[in-house]
């Protein structure tokens, strides 16, 4: 499973840093998850301000 970035993204960049993996990417409109890489370890979800990113 992967982690999954929900509308509510406004793309301040905080996720991307944070992932140890180097899964997440400027996407158009939003970030997105590369789901193939993502490991599911959850950095992401605890530092999005916005609560955008969540579990598949
Ligand atoms: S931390 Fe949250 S709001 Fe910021 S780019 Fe990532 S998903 Fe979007
Ligand atoms: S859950 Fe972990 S591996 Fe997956 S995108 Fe978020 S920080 Fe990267």
């Amino acid at each position: 499973m992967a982690r999954v970035i929900s509308d509510a993204c406004v793309s301040c960049g905080t996720c991307e840093g944070e992932c140890p993996v180097g899964a997440i990417s400027q996407g158009d409109g939003q970030y997105v998850v590369d789901a193939d890489t993502c490991i599911d370890c959850g950095a992401c979800e605890a530092a999005c301000p916005t609560g955008a990113i969540s579990e598949a």
